[in-house]
């Protein structure tokens, strides 16, 4: 087994700055031992002098669309792309999520179907850089309140339909799926309350999802859709923005199940956005005003009742391109009140226990899952979202980025 020793580091464990200088030994994929001052056993295949720099849990991306084409390296001006194309960027964005820090990501949906199994596996196997990933299908909206109970496995209304959906998921090794609760502004103005499945639905969702073991992702603004998303027992509630006293009840009711990414990302990126004259986002700016005056209200008061909320927000788009994710963690110190630190174990920590994998934390016995951070992000956190201040990167042991000073 190789094993690896990382020393003179200050370290951030997930929850806080551990004090003064420590080392970490990592043999094969997890951590060994972790110490203060200088390491006893020097010995390893591998000796990384840190230089006074912090090691930190890699980040959890919680809203990850790795389908969503637009990237830091590429914009792409059509949402919907020809089919390699598609492929060719989502493998890109995976690797562009690894490259600023992210070593895992929860998918919150895809544009096509079965793109993300095949990426999941592929990293897995080592044959393309990404984050672990729990991978999606297409998120799921059924047709209008009236449609028909076609059966349809995507857009299908009725218990029975959700039924197939969740079957059909698990057939396909997804790791989560994604119902669409709410409509979204963005997409269909003034749809944000509308609500888009039934009791009966959400309820056969969550059995089903129970049975097959899956897990369920909604996307959901106002009571009714957080209501039905907690009836379906869902493991991650995103936006949740108009929530009431009675849904913010019930959210804390749930806080030891369900997870809970405001992504505000998306709304702070839409709120900047300089689009061209012949792209209109005016109804968009005015939602995500909206959005985010209401969740720097919810979020904070969720977090103060021990809500586990979680940064990740909705990076894909031409204005809030992949590989910017680790800005919702400023979002979330400059809008919700965070300190640096706590935002940090939203990214790190609850982001692992979202994963339900012993990732997040440095910690003997865990997942090497491993970042060397130049300067203190406890003190800032802007500076992850600059990937050359990143000067290490490991997952599972495996060293994917390696800091240029290497003493053997
Ligand atoms: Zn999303």
């Amino acid at each position: 087994m190789s094993s690896v020793l990382i020393r003179n580091v200050r370290i951030f464990d997930g929850e806080t700055l551990l004090a003064g200088e420590r080392w970490v030994r990592i043999e094969g994929d997890r951590i060994a031992a972790m110490g203060e001052g200088a390491p006893t056993a020097s010995h390893a295949d591998r000796v990384i002098d840190g230089a006074g720099r912090t090691l930190m849990p890699g980040m959890v991306e919680a809203h990850a669309h790795l389908t969503w084409g637009s990237s830091v390296e590429k914009i792409y001006h059509q949402f919907i792309l020809p089919e390699d194309e598609l492929k060719v960027a989502a493998w890109r964005n995976a690797r562009i999520l690894l490259d600023h820090g992210f070593t895992s990501a929860y998918s919150a949906g895809a544009l096509v179907d079965g793109i993300e199994v095949e990426l999941a596996r592929a990293i897995k196997a080592g044959d393309t850089p990404g984050p672990r990933l729990v991978p999606s299908t297409l998120e799921r909206s059924p047709e209008g309140a009236e449609g028909v109970e076609t059966g349809d496995v995507f857009n299908g209304r009725g218990a029975e339909a959700i039924r197939k959906f969740v079957a059909y998921c698990k057939e396909q090794g997804i790791g989560s799926l994604k119902l669409v609760v709410s409509g979204e502004d963005a997409l269909k103005p003034g749809s944000a309350g509308d609500v888009l499945y039934t009791e009966e639905e959400m309820e056969a969702a969550g059995e089903a999802a129970r049975e097959a073991g899956l897990w369920i992702a909604t996307h959901a603004y106002y009571p009714e859709a957080i209501a039905l998303a907690l009836k379906a027992g869902a493991r991650i509630i995103y936006h949740a923005s108009y929530a009431d006293e009675a849904a913010a009840d019930a959210m804390i009711a749930a806080r030891d199940t369900t997870f809970y990414a405001p992504s505000p990302g998306v709304s702070i990126a839409a709120l900047e956005a300089t689009p061209p004259p012949h792209i209109d986002m005016s109804h968009m700016k005015k939602s995500a005003a909206e959005r985010m005056e209401l969740e720097t209200k919810l979020v904070p008061a969720l977090k103060a009742r021990g809500m586990r909320i979680l940064i990740g927000g909705d990076y894909g788009f031409p204005f809030n391109p992949n590989g910017r994710n680790a800005r919702d963690l400023q979002i979330f110190v400059d809008h919700f009140g965070y300190t640096p630190a706590e935002a940090l174990k939203a990214a790190t920590a609850l982001g692992g226990e979202l994963m339900d994998l012993e990732i997040g934390r440095v910690k003997q016995g865990w997942l090497a899952d491993l970042l060397l951070v130049d300067g203190d992000p406890t003190q800032d956190v802007s500076i992850l979202q600059d990937k050359n201040r990143i000067a290490m990167i490991m997952k599972g042991g495996a060293l994917y980025k390696a800091p240029a000073e290497v003493a053997v």
